[in-house]
C-alpha cells in the first residue's frame, strides 16, 4: 500500500466569508436592503438589472420605480402573494469579503425558517421600520438569534426617509433596542440609519443624514470582526458510517464540523475509546491534513468500536456523552411540546427517542420574564430538561453549534418540532448506574414457564377494553398463566392520583403506566393493561418500551354511539350536559391506531368470541405456550 502523501491543507476557512442572516417583520425592508447592496456595490450584472426593471413594472409595489426586493424573491408564487416563504441562500463578493445571506421570512409563524437561516451563521441584520420601532417579532427574533449563538447584531433603524431623517427617532429606537438586549449579551450591536428604497447609509453615506458619522451597512459587513474560524476550534467529526473498501481497510467517514486533524494525532471516541488516525482520503485523495468542511475517511490504527452515530473529538479536548440535558428548545410546530411524549432527537449523526421530562420555565420575549408552563405552543422559547432513551455524543453548544445543537422531530409526523441548544448534561445522568439484579427476565420468564409480554387495551370510554380483557385474564389464569391486569381508573385512583385529563397529563398518564408495565413484564407476567390511550405517540412509545415483540396492541373499535348508549360509568351523559371536561370522544380527541396488531369490533361480536380471537393470535405469535 502507499505511504501517506501530503495534500495542501484543506477545509473551508471562514476567515474571508461573513455568513449573515436578515430578520424583520413583512414590509420591514430586508429584501430591499439585499437588493440595495447587489446594486449599489456593482454586484448585480447588467442583464439582471434590465430583468429586474422589467420585473418590477409588473411585480414591483414602487411604482415605476425599481423594486429592489424582487431580486431576492426568487419564485414566482412568491412574488404574487407578496411574502418570502423559505430561506433563500445568497451569495456575493466584494473586493474585501465574501458574504453568505440568508433571508428568512418576516411572517411570525415562519419561526422555523429563521432557526434555520440563523443556524450557520456569524451576524444579524436585525431591520426596524423608523416609524414604528421595536416590535414584539424584533424581540422574539433577536432572543433567538441569541440562543442559537450569534454574537453580532446590525440594526438596521430603516424607511428613515418616511420617519424624516430624525436623529430623535433614531436615538429613541436604539436606546430602546440596547437596554432590551442587554441580556441577551452580544458582543457587538452597531446601529445604522438607512432608507434601503433610497440607498441611504447602505453602500455610499446619505446627505440626508449628516448627523450620522458611522458606517454604511456594506462597510460594517465587510470590516466586522467575528472571529468565527471553525478550523481553529478543536476536532469534531460526528460519524456517519463506517466504510470497508477491501478487506484490510476500515474507514470512519464523515463531516468535520470543527478544527484540524493531521495523521498521527489521536481522536478520542465519544462512546468510549481512543485511537491514532493513520491515514485520511478525502474521496480517493489521500491527506495528511482535513480541517472544517470536509467530508473525510479516517483510518484507524488502534481498534475502537465506532459507528454511526458516535462522535470524533481531539484526544486533549473530548466531547461529552449524557442521556440527560438542560436545552433551550425553540418550538416550532403547530401541535404542542407535551412533556413525557417520545419524540425522535437528531444530534450530529445520532438518533435516539428522547422526551423532554419538565420544563424549568418559558421566557416571555417581550419582557424577558421566566414564566412557568407545562406546554410550549408554536414560536414558544422554553428552556427544559430533555431525557434521551440512550447516551449521546454531546457538547455544549457555546462551545460548538453543529454537535451542541439538535432537532426534535415528531414521531407519528416526522416533521421537525424543536430546534434544541445544550446549555449543559445533567449531572444526575453520570450519577445512576442501573442495579445488576439476580435475576433477570429469561430467568423470571422460565420459572413462570410463559412468555411475558403486554396486551394493550385501548379505544373510547365504555368501548370494552376492562370488560373484555377481565375475561381474557380469567381464561388465561385458568390456563395456569401469571397475569396482571392493569386498569386506567385504578391506576388513577393510585400511582397517577395527581394527573388530570388535559392532553399533557394523559401523556404523563401514559407514560407511568408504560414504565409500570414494563417492571411487571421484567416480572415474567403477562400485563393485560386497559387505558383510552387517546394518543398514537403514547401507545408507540409503550410499545417502544417494553419491545415491540411483547407488545400487542389490541383496538377495541365500538363507534363512539354505541359507546354513548351503553354509558356504563354514566360519564358521557355527564360530558355531554358540560359536568365533566375533556371526555375523550366529547371534547378531548382520539386518535385511531394506524396498525394495531387487532381490532375487536365490539357490536359485531360478544366478549367470549373478543377472547377466542385475541387467544388465537397470542398463540399465532408464539405467546402462548400452554
Ligand atoms: P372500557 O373499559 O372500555 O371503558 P367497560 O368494559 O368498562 O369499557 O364497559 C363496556 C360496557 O359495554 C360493559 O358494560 C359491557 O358489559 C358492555 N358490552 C356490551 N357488549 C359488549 C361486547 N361485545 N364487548 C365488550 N363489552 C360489551
Amino acid at each position: 500500500m502507499p505511504g501517506p502523501q501530503s495534500g495542501p491543507a484543506t477545509g473551508r476557512d471562514r476567515k474571508d466569508v461573513l455568513h449573515f442572516l436578515t430578520c424583520g417583520s413583512v414590509d420591514d425592508g430586508k429584501s430591499t436592503l439585499i437588493g440595495r447592496i447587489l446594486v449599489d456595490a456593482g454586484l448585480v450584472v447588467d442583464d439582471q438589472i434590465a430583468a429586474l426593471e422589467r420585473d418590477s413594472l409588473r411585480y414591483g409595489s414602487n411604482g415605476r420605480d425599481v423594486d429592489y426586493a424582487l431580486l431576492l424573491d426568487g419564485l414566482e408564487a412568491e412574488r404574487e402573494q407578496g411574502v418570502t416563504i423559505d430561506v433563500a441562500y445568497r451569495y456575493m463578493t466584494t473586493a474585501r469579503r465574501a458574504f453568505i445571506v440568508a433571508d428568512s421570512p418576516g411572517h411570525e409563524q415562519y419561526t422555523r425558517n429563521m432557526v434555520t437561516a440563523a443556524s450557520g451563521a456569524d451576524l444579524a441584520v436585525i431591520l426596524v421600520d423608523a416609524r414604528t420601532g421595536i416590535k414584539t417579532q424584533t424581540r422574539r427574533q433577536s432572543t433567538v438569534c441569541a440562543l442559537m449563538g450569534i454574537r453580532h447584531v446590525l440594526l438596521a433603524v430603516n424607511k428613515m426617509d418616511l420617519a424624516g431623517h430624525s436623529q430623535e427617532a433614531f436615538d429613541r429606537i436604539v436606546g430602546e433596542y440596547r437596554a432590551f438586549a442587554a441580556r441577551l449579551e452580544f458582543e457587538s450591536i452597531v446601529a445604522i440609519p438607512i432608507s434601503a428604497r433610497a440607498g441611504d447609509n447602505v453602500v455610499s453615506r446619505s446627505e440626508a443624514m449628516p448627523w450620522y458619522v458611522g458606517p454604511t451597512v456594506l462597510e460594517h459587513l465587510e470590516s466586522v470582526d467575528v472571529a468565527s474560524d471553525v478550523a481553529a476550534q478543536p476536532f469534531r467529526m460526528p460519524v456517519q458510517r463506517v466504510n470497508r473498501p477491501n478487506a484490510e481497510l476500515r474507514a470512519v467517514a464523515g463531516r468535520v464540523t470543527s478544527g484540524r486533524l493531521k495523521t498521527g494525532d489521536s481522536v478520542a471516541v465519544a462512546r468510549g475509546g481512543r485511537a491514532v488516525v493513520t491515514r485520511m482520503f478525502l474521496g480517493a485523495e489521500e491527506r495528511s491534513e482535513i480541517a472544517a468542511g470536509d467530508f473525510a475517511n479516517l483510518v484507524l490504527g488502534d481498534h475502537v468500536d465506532v459507528g454511526r452515530g458516535d462522535l470524533l473529538a481531539a484526544a486533549d479536548a473530548p466531547a461529552g456523552l449524557a442521556d440527560q440535558f438542560a436545552a433551550h428548545l425553540v418550538w416550532m410546530d403547530e401541535a404542542p411540546l407535551l412533556p413525557g411524549r417520545s419524540y425522535l432527537m437528531r444530534i450530529g449523526t445520532a438518533w435516539t427517542p428522547a422526551n423532554v421530562t419538565g420544563i424549568r420555565h418559558r421566557l416571555d420575549v417581550a419582557t424577558s420574564e421566566h414564566l412557568s408552563a407545562r406546554r410550549l405552543a408554536i414560536n414558544d422559547i422554553g428552556y427544559c430538561n430533555i431525557s434521551t432513551a440512550s447516551p449521546v455524543p454531546f457538547d455544549r453548544y457555546s462551545d460548538h453549534r453543529e454537535t451542541g445543537g439538535f432537532i426534535l422531530v415528531d414521531r407519528q409526523t416526522m416533521r421537525t418540532v424543536a430546534a434544541g441548544m445544550i446549555v449543559y448534561a445533567l449531572r444526575r445522568a453520570s450519577n445512576l448506574h442501573p442495579e445488576r439484579l439476580a435475576a433477570d427476565m429469561a430467568a423470571r420468564a422460565a420459572m413462570k414457564q410463559q412468555e411475558p409480554c403486554v396486551i394493550w387495551f385501548t379505544g373510547l370510554s365504555g368501548s370494552g377494553k376492562s370488560t373484555i380483557a377481565r375475561a381474557l385474564e380469567a381464561r388465561m389464569i385458568g390456563m395456569g398463566y401469571h397475569t396482571y391486569m392493569m386498569d386506567g381508573d385504578n391506576l388513577r385512583l393510585g400511582l397517577n392520583r395527581d394527573l388530570g385529563f388535559t392532553a399533557e397529563d394523559r401523556v404523563e398518564n401514559i407514560r407511568r403506566a408504560g414504565e409500570v408495565a414494563r417492571l411487571f413484564v421484567d416480572a415474567g407476567l403477562v400485563v393485560l393493561a386497559a387505558f383510552i390511550s387517546p394518543f398514537r405517540a403514547e401507545r408507540q412509545a409503550v410499545r417502544d418500551l417494553v419491545g415491540a415483540d411483547r407488545f400487542v396492541e389490541v383496538f377495541v373499535d365500538t363507534p363512539i354511539e354505541e359507546c354513548m348508549r351503553r354509558d356504563p360509568k354514566g360519564l358521557y351523559a355527564k360530558a355531554l350536559s358540560g359536568e365533566i371536561r375533556n371526555f375523550t370522544g366529547v371534547d378531548s380527541p382520539y386518535e385511531r391506531p394506524e396498525r394495531a396488531d387487532v381490532v375487536l369490533d365490539t357490536e359485531g361480536r360478544g366478549v367470549e368470541s373478543s377472547v377466542e380471537a385475541l387467544l388465537g393470535h397470542l398463540r399465532t405469535i408464539g405467546r402462548l405456550s400452554h
